[in-house]
């Protein structure tokens, strides 16, 4: 298995596709910290464990990692959907992530509510996953120092 992957990057802006919109904002890693950890995994939805910048908390989060038009779609870039609600927005943050599952492959959508429903139910199945003690063990990893 590669799991657990562990990630960390400052977020970086993405193509403001509406995720904000629909209620999902997706914290873009930077394409370096992606591209050598992915590259032996599929393109897909993926669940683990976040953490931002200097919050001790590290919470749940769903992510998608697809090809990036930027480098015509050359590179993998990975986005992550943090299951909490944060006060603002956190641009230039240090995100660290541990990934321990596949979820699905990526699809296209045809309408918006089919897209949204998706997502509510990744974000069931990234928190049936994580409750589970093997999962929730990962909390505690090295990468997210004493917190947890
Ligand atoms: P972009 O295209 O720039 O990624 P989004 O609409 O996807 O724009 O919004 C992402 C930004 O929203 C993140 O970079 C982060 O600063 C902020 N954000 C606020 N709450 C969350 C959250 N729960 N999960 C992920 N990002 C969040
Ligand atoms: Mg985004």
């Amino acid at each position: 298995s590669p799991y657990p992957i562990k990630m960390k990057g400052e977020v970086v802006r993405g193509f403001g596709r509406g995720s904000k919109e629909l209620g999902t904002p997706t914290a873009n890693l930077p394409e370096e910290a992606t591209e050598a950890l992915c590259k032996d995994i599929e393109t897909g939805i993926y669940f683990g464990w976040s953490q931002v910048g200097n919050d001790p908390i590290v919470y749940p989060m769903v992510m998608s990692l697809g090809w990036n038009p930027y480098y015509k779609n050359e590179k993998r870039s990975a986005e992550v959907h943090i299951m909490h609600t944060f006060p603002e927005d956190f641009y230039g943050v240090e995100l660290r992530v541990v990934v321990l599952g596949y979820i699905r492959p990526e699809k296209d959508y045809s309408s918006l509510d089919a897209l949204i429903n998706d997502i509510n139910i990744d974000i069931q199945v990234a928190n049936n996953s994580l409750a589970r003690p093997a999962y929730t063990e990962y909390k505690k990893d090295q990468l997210f120092g004493i917190s947890g």
